[in-house]
């Protein structure tokens, strides 16, 4: 097995664990060092439908640095199904250590510009063949979804009362959001800037009839996805310190940001227990140049 849920464990958080509030972290990042835990989860019941068809591919679609795209290649790898990635943007030589990796695991791309790119359904018109298995960019989806909410179960987080993450798509929010008990509070801090439209897509991926019950947490974007700051990399370094707890610049180190600034402007409730999500995504700090982090 490429994947090892085994791995998963929950670590205190001593950096913050402040205010009178016990901050934890669940670490999916260990399921492998390549493979964004959460994409895995989100992955797991498309893949199980994409078997039940018989399908002789899977296809998805995603950017330069996607961990969608190559925890997808994997996936396939894993299973033995071909797997074929529609890849926003003309093929950079060489190739994002993203891509080589998902080439690595077999996958076969399609580079399709940004215009063309923004309309999927005349993409999955134009290259669908029979036995093609069409998973939405990201992982987006009332499946995906259904595959997040079993982060929950891989340890005991029935004691928390908060359980906080990093949304992109909002999808793996939506699936804590029905998996979790009903006296948990769930919050995303959004890593999209202005992200209007997430209460309502998350929202949308309802597959229990669970009441939708969550916040999104805007202003922590740091400009925008995928754009940082100094002050957020000084922070990751901290953290390693502190910790030992590595995290993206995409998401997880905007997601523990968020959340000390939110214990510090005493926006949390001293006695509350948090549980944090690190959904993985440390592939993508291969953009930095060497020695800008410690870890
Ligand atoms: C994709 C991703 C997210 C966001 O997940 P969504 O379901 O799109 O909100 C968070 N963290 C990491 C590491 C990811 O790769």
């Amino acid at each position: 097995m490429l994947i090892n849920i085994e791995n998963i464990y929950i670590q205190k958080l001593k950096a913050l664990s402040i205010n009178g509030i016990q901050t934890d972290i669940l670490r999916l990042d260990l399921v492998h060092p390549v493979i964004s835990g959460n994409k895995w989860f989100k992955l797991k019941y498309y893949l199980e439908e994409a078997i039940e068809q018989n399908a002789g591919c899977l296809a998805s679609f995603g950017g330069a640095y996607s961990n969608h795209i190559v925890a997808l290649a994997c996936a396939g790898y894993e299973k033995g199904i071909a797997t074929k990635g529609f890849i926003r943007g003309d093929e950079a030589t060489p190739l994002s250590p993203t891509l080589l990796e998902a080439k690595q695991y077999g996958m076969e791309m399609v580079f399709v510009d940004r215009t063309a790119y923004r309309d999927k359904d005349a993409i999955m018109q134009l290259y669908h063949q029979p036995g093609t298995y069409w998973i939405p960019e990201g992982g987006y989806g009332k499946l995906g979804a259904k595959g997040a909410g079993d982060i929950l179960s891989t340890a005991d987080t029935s004691g928390y009362d908060y359980i906080i993450c990093a949304t992109g798509t909002g999808t793996m929010l939506s699936g804590l959001v029905q998996a979790a008990q009903d006296n948990q509070h769930i919050l995303g801090i959004s890593v999209l800037k202005n992200h209007n439209s997430l209460m309502s897509e998350v929202a949308s991926l309802n597959y229990s009839n669970k009441d939708m019950a969550f916040s999104s947490i805007q202003g922590y974007d740091f400009g925008g996805y995928a754009k940082h700051t100094q002050s957020l990399i000084d922070f990751m370094n901290e953290l390693w310190l502190s910790d030992q707890l590595p995290t993206d610049f995409v998401y997880t180190a905007k997601l523990c940001y968020g959340v000390r600034d939110l214990i510090q402007t005493n926006q949390i409730l001293p006695g509350s227990r948090l549980l944090l999500i690190h959904s993985g995504g440390l592939q993508g700090n291969r953009s930095f140049a060497p020695g800008r982090l410690l870890f």
